[in-house]
């Protein structure tokens, strides 16, 4: 018999493993559209992790708080700003 306590978890684990599929995928098809950002970002990333190098400040505002680096242009993938979250956003625009 299958009760409803079943059924909820069924539920559950079906969308965990469809969600993670979801993922999957959705990363392999922006690894393929945005290649140019992924291959630029892994990169950069590898180097920072590499050679254990901290975040600068914010060029904008002098803020440490949630740096990240900004990319002017993808193909030179070792040229960064470091850019709070704040100011990225706004240069995004
Ligand atoms: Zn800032």
């Amino acid at each position: 018999m299958i009760t409803e306590i079943d059924r909820r978890k069924y539920r559950e684990k079906w969308r965990k493993k469809n969600l993670d599929y979801y993922f999957k995928t959705y990363i392999k098809q922006y690894r393929v559209i945005h290649k140019d950002k992924y291959v630029a970002r892994y990169r950069f990333y590898n180097l920072m992790y590499r050679y254990k190098q901290k975040y600068e400040n914010c060029a904008i505002c002098d803020s440490s708080n949630n740096i990240e680096a900004h990319h002017e242009n993808y193909s030179i993938w070792n040229c960064v700003i470091f850019l709070c979250q704040k100011c990225h956003e706004e240069m995004k625009i």
